[in-house]
């Protein structure tokens, strides 16, 4: 089986380690050259993830049958249809049904429009004035969305990142002088709990769910400073989180595989993973995001605890294969991301990492390459973040104590790390806020 993967952050490190893993022929394009994902595949191409004349040219020379496409970029470049055209089959989703993450206001329409459970109340807005007409006016507090993509760092929230209404005015007009994502606004309801990720495989149709994972916003420890693309992220041996109960969880299942559904009746049928980000509020899981594709960093916790192999998934996901049930260890797993200095306001790239792989595997830990690039011999960072440091465990405090082992095998002069991610201490703040939340 030959296939090609798109992208070159670790979430793509992590899938293109599961594909390995099963006998398939790995063919990547990227943008950037990481190195895990060059040591695993036959052939790279080395240009823009959305440059699709490249791609699908890539594509055809190399005989092609599958593809699987990481970062949300090329999905909105509609790279799935171009490939599809060439009769390649994807395990990820066309330009209209990865509608649902890349514009905020197709997912809020939907939801309503289906009567799907765990929606905000939510108005979009294409001029600052009348934004900022209905901020004056709510009574609760808001989240402000710039509409299209942002790489998950457009986001702020009122009590969060933006004081009072003059900041988030101030806000709302620098989205429109500065055009971001799109120059459209979304204004939600904010919605107060704790934060988990449900992510899911489907062919469209039926669903498999993967393990709950929670990721980490804020750049900085005790989660406070800019939100970023995530800072790290656990999981636990039985898939679940200490602060969701099951009732939550299948209700939050039930709400992804409804948009699944939904975007099936709506004649843009969604193949591929499917990541469903939820708030746990007092009244159950409320949507805060929907992306068509794997969570980064979400993807290195569940697929380094895949055990179903990953091509078979992929060939379900496409349609061209049956497939009975996908199964993981019972491990938990921690991810902290080492970033680059400044990371989350101003990165300073272009630091030599050095790193011994064979120690940190010993250390029941792995690594997965993200914003890095090879400079002659050496591995240096780029403005995204560098690599994911995964440990294993039994439970959340031996996955926790091997991931810090494993990263005290990485050396650089300019990185920082959230070392509070997956620590007892930071677990247990969650679950006594969500006790103080459903009162
Ligand atoms: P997003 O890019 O939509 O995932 O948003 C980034 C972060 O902003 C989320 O992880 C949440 O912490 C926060 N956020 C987004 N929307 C809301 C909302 N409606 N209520 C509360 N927090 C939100």
């Amino acid at each position: 089986m030959k296939i090609l993967t798109i992208g070159g952050g670790a979430r793509e490190h992590a899938a293109v380690e599961a594909l390995a893993r099963s006998n398939v022929e790995i063919y990547s394009v990227m943008k950037n050259m990481n190195p895990g994902i060059e040591a695993r595949a036959v052939k790279v191409l080395n240009t823009n993830e959305d440059d699709i004349d490249a791609i699908c040219d890539f594509a055809i020379k190399n005989y092609i049958e599958f593809a699987f496409v990481g970062p949300e970029a090329p999905l909105a470049a509609g790279i799935v249809d171009a490939l599809d055209e060439l009769g390649i089959k994807c395990a990820s989703p066309s330009w209209a049904a990865a509608r649902i993450e890349t514009s905020k206001t197709f997912m809020r329409e939907l939801v309503t429009k289906y009567g799907i459970d765990g929606n905000l109340e939510y108005a979009s807005f294409d001029d600052a004035e009348s934004a900022i007409e209905y901020v004056k006016t709510v009574t609760h507090k808001v989240a402000v969305k710039p509409v299209g993509l942002t790489g998950g760092k457009g986001v702020k929230v009122q009590g969060d990142q933006l004081k009072d209404l003059d900041e988030t005015i101030a806000y709302i007009k620098e989205i429109f002088e500065n055009n971001v994502g799109g120059g459209k606004v979304i204004i939600e309801e904010k919605a107060e709990g704790e934060e988990f990720t449900q992510m899911v495989f489907t062919n469209g149709t039926d669903v498999f769910p993967m393990p709950l994972v929670q990721d980490h916003k804020r750049a900085y420890e005790g989660d406070v400073g800019p939100n970023t693309g995530g800072m790290g992220s656990y999981s636990d041996a039985d898939g679940m989180l200490p602060f969701v109960t099951e009732e939550d969880r299948e209700k939050a299942i039930s709400i992804v595989k409804d948009i699944i559904s939904a975007l099936k009746a709506e004649k843009c049928p969604y193949r591929g993973p499917m990541y469903g980000q939820f708030m746990l509020t007092k009244d159950g899981p409320k949507i805060i995001e929907i992306n068509a594709r794997f969570g980064d960093p979400e993807a290195m916790n569940v697929l380094t605890v895949l055990s179903t192999p990953f091509a078979e998934i992929i060939r379900w996901m496409t349609g061209a294969a049956r497939l009975k049930t996908v199964e993981f260890l019972p491990k938990a797993t921690v991810c902290k991301y080492v970033v680059p200095r400044g990371y989350g306001v101003k990165s300073e790239p272009g630091h030599t990492i050095s790193l011994d792989r064979e120690a940190i595997d010993n250390e029941g830990a792995t690594i997965y390459y993200g914003s890095v690039d090879i400079v002659g011999a050496k591995i240096v960072t780029g403005t995204s973040r560098s690599i994911g440091v995964v440990g294993v465990g039994d439970t959340l405090a031996e996955a926790e104590s091997n991931c810090e082992k494993g990263l005290s095998h990485i050396k650089c002069d300019a990185i920082e790390v959230r070392h509070d991610i997956g620590t007892a201490a930071l677990i247990q703040k969650r679950i006594d806020h969500m006790k103080q939340i459903r009162g």
